[in-house]
């Protein structure tokens, strides 16, 4: 089996195919992008780098932060950071607020954005300069320099940020916010305007098929323990409430964002970024599901 080859003729399918997905649009800014990009990259841990497309094109992470925010916060807090968000499923969309106050506060898991929104606000009590610090952790994980924040995708979501602010006061209402809303969710459309390539995600995200070291410096960024949990978490709860789908379909721990990314990650073996803009109804990419499906598929390296 060779791996090069079984992404370059699935991609191709996948490129044929009717898209079925719409760009999003509730943040002005992410529509300004070509639809038709569409780019893979895949990383291996014995070294492989093999990208086809749009893999050098940079474009906007979203939600696929939440991994990182999550993997620094851990190692600055440990284990109490469960004592201010869940491990499970939420079945619910990614900006939902209706579980929160059933649950007095504590959000679900850390990637939906209540979850984020309480991670930002460990981030933002325990770093000196959050913003800095958070990018040279990034600079930290990554082969590549040019990791950088968007300050007109920031703004664009700021404008328009009223779901993510009802989420921060009601979080704070509940005493699970410490620093003020505004600041949390500053940082928070910072850290999800950053802009990065297939390429530089797939290579950035091995530590996480490295057991919690990075690859290139052998750099320990998390625990194994910890690597374990994180990739636990993107499994079950990476795709909002499509995440039993993508598990179903897929069968990789992952995570997407609503700029058209998904990071998929097979402990031990590779992590492999997609990207193509258009969303699923549940603001996943549609073609990048496709293409990941197909590619589990046909080199049977899913985890099931
Ligand atoms: N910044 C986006 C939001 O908070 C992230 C959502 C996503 O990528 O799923 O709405």
């Amino acid at each position: 089996m060779d791996i090069k080859e079984i992404v370059q003729s699935v991609f191709d399918r996948t490129k044929g195919i009717e898209d079925k997905g719409k760009l999003a649009s509730y943040i002005p800014e992410l529509k300004n992008v070509d639809p038709d990009s569409f780019g893979v990259h895949i990383s291996t841990t014995n070294h492989l780098n093999f990208g086809v497309g749009n893999y050098h094109d940079k474009f906007s992470i979203q939600s696929i932060v939440k991994v990182l925010s999550l993997a620094m916060a851990y190692s600055l807090l440990g284990e109490d950071l469960w004592h201010r968000v869940k491990v499970e499923p939420s079945g619910t969309a990614f900006n939902s607020l209706v579980q929160l106050e059933v649950e007095n506060g504590i959000p679900r898991n850390p990637f939906i954005n209540a979850g984020a929104l309480v991670v930002t606000d460990v981030l933002l009590s325990n770093l000196n300069n959050p913003q800095q610090d958070f990018l040279d952790f990034l600079k930290n994980l990554s082969k590549s320099n040019s990791i950088a924040y968007s300050n007109k995708i920031t703004a664009s979501e700021k404008k328009v940020g009223y779901r993510n602010a009802a989420l921060c006061n009601f979080l704070k209402s509940f005493h699970n916010i410490d620093n003020d809303p505004t600041d949390v969710l500053d940082f928070y459309y910072k850290m999800c305007s950053i802009e990065m390539s297939c390429e530089e995600l797939s290579q950035l995200f091995l530590f996480l098929a490295n057991g919690g070291c990075t690859l290139h410096k052998n750099s320990r960024i998390i625990t194994r323990s910890q690597t374990k949990r994180i990739n636990a978490l993107m499994q079950t709860c990476g795709f909002y409430d499509e995440s039993g789908d993508f598990a179903f379909r897929v069968g990789l721990p992952g995570k997407s964002g609503v700029g058209g990314g998904i990071v998929a990650v097979h402990p031990k073996e590779y992590a492999i970024a997609v990207w193509s803009p258009p969303l699923n109804q549940k603001g996943n990419s549609y073609k990048g599901m496709r293409f990941l499906e197909e590619f589990t598929t046909r080199t049977e390296l899913s985890i099931f």
